[in-house]
């Protein structure tokens, strides 16, 4: 299609998907030059060879790198909107090795109470992986997280304004609201269960934490004076909890754990919509049972906001629910992310229930990992589970984590599409499992060749 002069790499005898949600070349190759696709050629057409390294896939299928709009703990800075202290730098870099494996090209840090200073590595290693952070520094958000923690937020990180944070580069807003600040998934595993063994001494499991919390205060958690119900008396006496505290102080325990965070984390979502509509950059709000109606009023106060609801196949919500739900936001303006969570094959505490619903009913725009935990399952994963069910054709699931997010976001859209003049930010795979990821391209550089990160240091154990 264009000439070959001056490449710098040749991914040839491939298939190629392009990320616009319908295209499919069943044979072709494409020329990289000077970090971006430079030349496409299909068919049985060549491009000119002579001198220019070639990969030889030999049938494979190529297609952009995931944009993941929704991941956490890839910076180094504060994590998760408690702003809790930063994780080891060896989880980080193993996070971000993970994504990169699985054919993330381009991720969205959304901590929102990091700084882009935070992306760096302080071994000054760099990573091949492109990323990029959002603020959430406004006031009620921060004060949300000091509800619930802020142990890792340092006196550069509180001085700032989001707008300030903009500035330095943060390319969207959120996440707004979290599972620790309104009462989801991390209340659950993070936070709840060290708040009931502080009274007990009991350490409970992530879900059986979760059980309480509904049984006490409601699915949505609306019931903001709790006192210990005859199934909470019940549920804690099969736990062994009251051996060594009473019922009343379980439930206080509980309450206070899930409610105090939660008025600052509203308002913070509110804040963070204005400020979308002020500055024009995407908000990223979290949308489970108890925000969701919130969400719903905020794209009716802000209709110029860009809002997106957040993983809206939580779990919180029955399929139902879900589908009724983003069917409301849709109609608002709002795009509705979903994320694989641990719900495609780890199924630690999720179940792809909701995921299925959403995808059936065609109300997904874009397709992200969220956290989990540190138990998310891969983009790709959850693209072949569309494929296999017959839900998407590979072209349409795709789209959802690459075009579809470049053209959403606006920061990405130099890359999301397999065209020429876009960055070379390129996966090759197995074309009958699209998660089987082989070879990684990025701006241009392999850097994963053969499923090994190219010249990654040899491990050191100290
Ligand atoms: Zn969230």
């Amino acid at each position: 299609m264009v000439e070959g002069r001056g490449l710098n790499l040749i991914i040839a005898n491939t298939a190629i998907i392009t990320g616009d949600g319908k295209t499919i070349h069943p044979k072709g190759h494409v020329g990289i030059g000077d970090g971006k696709i430079a030349a496409v050629s299909l068919g049985s057409d060549q491009l000119p060879l002579e001198g220019t390294p070639i990969l030889d896939v030999g049938g494979a299928t190529s297609f952009p790198g995931v944009i993941n709009s929704h991941a956490h703990g890839c910076t180094f800075g504060p994590v998760m909107p408690s702003g809790s202290k930063p994780f080891h730098a060896d989880d980080v870099r193993y996070y971000r090795n993970r994504h990169l494996l699985s054919g993330t090209t381009t991720l969205l840090n959304v901590c929102g109470l990091c700084l882009p200073d935070d992306i760096a590595d302080p071994s000054g290693a760099p990573h091949p992986l492109r990323i990029f952070s959002t603020t959430a520094h406004s006031p009620s958000s921060r004060a949300a997280a000091f509800d619930i923690d802020g142990s890792g937020l340092g006196p550069r990180h509180l001085a700032v304004s989001a707008e300030e944070v903009i500035l330095q580069g943060a390319v969207a807003l959120g996440e707004g609201g979290g599972g620790q600040t309104l009462g989801g998934g991390a209340q659950d595993y993070a936070f709840l269960p060290k708040a009931i063994a502080e009274v007990t001494g009991v350490l409970v499991h992530a879900s059986e934490a979760k059980r309480l919390k509904e049984v006490l205060l409601g699915r949505s958690l609306q019931d903001l004076q709790p006192s210990p119900n005859d199934r909470f008396v019940a549920l804690c006496d099969e736990l062994h909890l009251l051996e060594s505290a009473s019922a009343d102080k379980v439930a206080k325990a509980v309450a206070a754990s899930v409610l105090k965070p939660m008025r600052n984390a509203f308002l913070g979502l509110a804040e963070l919509a204005e400020l979308s509509e002020r500055t024009g950059l995407p908000a990223i709000l979290h949308n489970a049972l108890p925000s969701a109606h919130h969400i719903l009023a905020l794209a009716r106060a802000f209709p110029s906001a860009r809002l997106i609801a957040a993983h809206s196949n939580h779990p919180s919500f029955s399929p139902e629910e879900a589908v009724a739900n983003a069917r409301l936001l849709r109609e608002c303006g709002v795009k509705i992310d979903v994320s694989t969570l641990d719900c495609i094959s780890t199924h630690w505490r999720n179940s792809a229930e909701n995921l299925d619903a959403l995808i059936g009913e065609k109300l997904v725009d874009t397709l992200s990992t969220d956290f989990a935990g540190g138990h998310w399952d891969g983009i790709l994963e959850a693209v072949h589970r569309m494929v296999v069910k017959g839900q998407l054709s590979a072209p349409q699931a795709l789209s959802l984590a690459t075009g579809n997010v470049a053209s959403i976001f606006g920061a990405f859209n130099d890359a999301g599409r397999l065209e020429i003049g876009k960055r070379a930010d390129i996966v090759v795979a197995d074309g009958l499992n699209l998660a089987r990821v082989r070879h990684v391209i990025i701006g241009g550089q392999l850097v994963v060749m053969d499923g090994t990160i190219a010249n990654s240091a040899p491990p050191t154990v100290t």
